[in-house]
């Protein structure tokens, strides 16, 4: 929180709704040990689709050096109505590849929180107030990446804090040129993030199955920037090329949809 005695201005990076409307109806629900696991290899991670271990959701296992790593579940709720911290123990447990790796592991630490699936809030913006990070559902729904994203808005919403504070104007007409700024930025590739979220978490074991061709031939830096959440027309057509089989199937009708959403312009007004 930042206050000025002439200009009163609130930051809200927690999940107030201050006037913004109501609370998140749609979360993803994680839950997530930080391990010492001395035998897991550091320069492998694994995603786990699949209704044995994360419904509607997915597990991960990220290493992040030093003998460290995060493994974890997060589901979708209320697409249902499961407990992540089940699955947590049962994902370190049950998969042998993973007991394997994570023999003579040792949790650390242990989270357990709520990250906003529903896209990006209607407004940021009231009079001295402007949301930034989760609170303002800026995050990427797409594997539920909100750090990197709570970075860029905190350090935008900041920018225009200080242009207001300068200018001696708090009032919501001024500090909307944060929404702007943010929509021109994000709103394309979180559109598109939140659209195959939908998509996908309403997958069967057997789509997954079949999804693991596709993914399989992706190349590292295709994989990379979809998972950044970087879409682009190159991407897209690039993927398209090395999966021709898309072309008969529902996977084009989809593909053509993201093309469309890339092509739109953003809807946001000239500052
Ligand atoms: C289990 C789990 C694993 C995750 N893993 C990743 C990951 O690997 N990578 C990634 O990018 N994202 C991850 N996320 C999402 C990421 O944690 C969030 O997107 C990110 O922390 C959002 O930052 P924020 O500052 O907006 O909100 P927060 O980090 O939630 O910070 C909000 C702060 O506000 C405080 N607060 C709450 N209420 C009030 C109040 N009334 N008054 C004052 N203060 C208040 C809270 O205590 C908190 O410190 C994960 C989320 C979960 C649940």
């Amino acid at each position: 929180m930042q206050m000025s005695q002439l200009t009163p201005l609130l930051f809200a990076s927690y999940w107030c709704t201050c006037g913004h409307g109501g609370a998140f109806r749609r979360y993803g629900f994680g839950a997530e040990y930080d391990l010492y696991a001395p035998n897991y290899p550091q320069d492998e991670l694994f995603l786990i689709m699949g209704s044995a271990f994360a419904p509607q959701g997915y597990a991960w296992a990220f290493p992040r050096g030093n003998g460290r790593v995060r493994l974890g579940v997060g589901v979708i709720h209320p697409d249902n109505d499961e407990d992540a911290r089940i699955y947590l123990d049962r994902i370190m447990r049950d998969i042998p590849q993973l007991a394997e790796r994570f023999k003579g592991a040792s949790p650390l630490e242990y989270h357990t929180g709520l990250f906003p699936s529903e896209g990006a809030v209607p407004g940021f913006s009231r009079d001295g107030l402007l949301l930034a990070g989760d609170a303002g559902g800026h995050g990427s729904t797409l594997v539920g990446e909100g750090i990197r994203f709570a970075i860029y808005s905190g350090q935008m919403a900041g920018e225009t804090a200080a242009e207001a504070i300068k200018a001696g104007d708090t009032s919501a007409a001024y500090l909307g040129r944060f929404d702007q700024r943010w929509r021109s930025r994000f709103a394309r590739d979180m559109d598109i993030a939140y659209m195959i979220n939908k998509h996908i978490a309403a997958y069967s074991d057997a789509q997954w199955d079949s999804s693991l061709d596709l993914l399989k031939r992706l190349t590292p830096a295709q994989a990379a920037q979809a998972l950044r959440g970087d879409f682009t027309a190159s991407l897209v057509m690039g993927i398209l090329a090395r999966n021709p089989s898309l072309i008969a199937t529902g996977g084009k009708r989809f593909l053509d949809k993201m093309l469309e959403r890339i092509n739109k312009p953003v809807a946001v007004s000239a500052e």
